[in-house]
């Protein structure tokens, strides 16, 4: 372990410094309480063996300024050595910040013994703070597997809908309108049978990423809501900027030229797009939005597909 030995007795240091490099453990050694903080600062110890009777800046105080220095969860164990231990002393030493106390003259085998306690107990902490760092890793990556579609990366019908539910409170209070664009593939069970489960996926993940790519702005969200269906939500986003996005889309999807056999109006693979655009209000949800969409999907599919068609929506 690494010592930081703190007293201003140059004859008392060198004594229990002898002790400390028998046990095999080398002393950093400070005079004051000053030199203490630099060296605390500088040398990152283990455990600080700290007189409590020191001129200037006296054990206490520089207790509580290593407590205070001590940021993110970090902690050194602090020993106090003192010549007076009672209650009182005791209680004001714990009170600093200090977690243990040796009467002085130091004994070499108290001293041994309370260096080992310091040492499990820093040991076990240090277990804890790996084991708390690996439980965050842990939560960051579910948080993220929560809401990521794990076939294409976007977002999943759950980050979805609460993104659905955020942008409907934003737009709520700033009055601005909020397009929604579904799009569906088509005739893609034919295009599954055809080309096989694994090529429908690869398609898929084609399609996403033509999708990511509509998505320009940060409060954009492209999300893939079902098998081979998808969304594209638009805050703040009018009527003629969301045909045009709708329109952009199709051409994007055409433009990935998938060939497509069993489509019966391309020879490629294509997509139908809903678009539905309203101003978010109090009285009807977001649910309202994407009902609008699809209707208006579903319009686009009797009307030919590899098109979109817009929908009113009815309050
Ligand atoms: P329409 O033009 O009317 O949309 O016809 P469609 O065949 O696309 O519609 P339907 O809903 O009948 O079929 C959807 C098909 O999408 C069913 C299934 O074969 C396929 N599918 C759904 N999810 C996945 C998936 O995760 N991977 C693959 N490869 N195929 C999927
Ligand atoms: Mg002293
Ligand atoms: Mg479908
Ligand atoms: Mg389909």
């Amino acid at each position: 372990m690494k010592v930081l030995l703190v007293d201003d007795s140059r004859a008392s240091r060198a004594l229990t410094a002898t002790y400390l490099l028998e046990m095999g453990h080398p002393a950093i050694e400070a005079g004051d309480g000053e030199a203490a903080l630099a060296m605390y600062r500088k040398e990152n110890p283990d455990v600080i063996l700290l007189d409590v009777e020191m001129p200037g800046m006296d054990g206490y105080a520089a207790a509580r300024e290593i407590r205070r220095l001590d940021r993110d969860g970090a902690w050194t164990p602090i020993i106090f050595l003192s010549g007076r231990v009672g209650d009182e002393d005791i209680a004001r030493g714990i009170d600093a910040g200090g977690d243990d106390y040796i009467t002085k003259p130091v004994s070499p085998v108290v001293l041994r013994a309370k260096l080992l306690a310091m040492r499990r107990i820093t040991e076990m902490r240090k277990k804890l703070v790996e084991v708390s760092q690996q439980l965050q890793d842990v939560n960051r990556a579910l948080v993220k597997l929560s809401s990521q579609d794990g076939l294409t990366g976007l977002a999943n019908r759950r980050a979805f809908d609460t993104a659905m539910e955020l942008e409907w409170q934003r737009g709520l209070r700033s009055d601005r309108a909020t397009a929604l664009l579904l799009g569906d593939l088509d005739y893609f069970k034919r295009y599954n049978d055809h080309y096989g489960h694994q090529a429908g996926d690869n398609c898929l993940q084609m399609v996403a990423a033509a999708l990511a790519a509509r998505a320009r702005r940060v409060s954009d969200v492209a999300a893939r809501i079902g098998g081979e269906e998808f969304a594209l939500l638009l805050p703040e986003t009018a009527l003629p900027e969301a045909l045009q996005q709708a329109e952009e889309l199709l051409e994007s999807i055409r433009a990935l030229d998938i060939a497509h056999v069993g489509s019966e109006v391309a020879p490629h693979v294509t997509m139908s797009v809903g678009v539905a655009v309203c101003v978010p209000s109090a009285s009807f949800s977001w649910e309202r939005l994407l009902q609008t969409a699809d209707k208006a999907l579903y319009q686009a599919k009797a009307e030919g597909r590899d098109r979109y068609a817009f929908q009113r929506v009815v309050v």
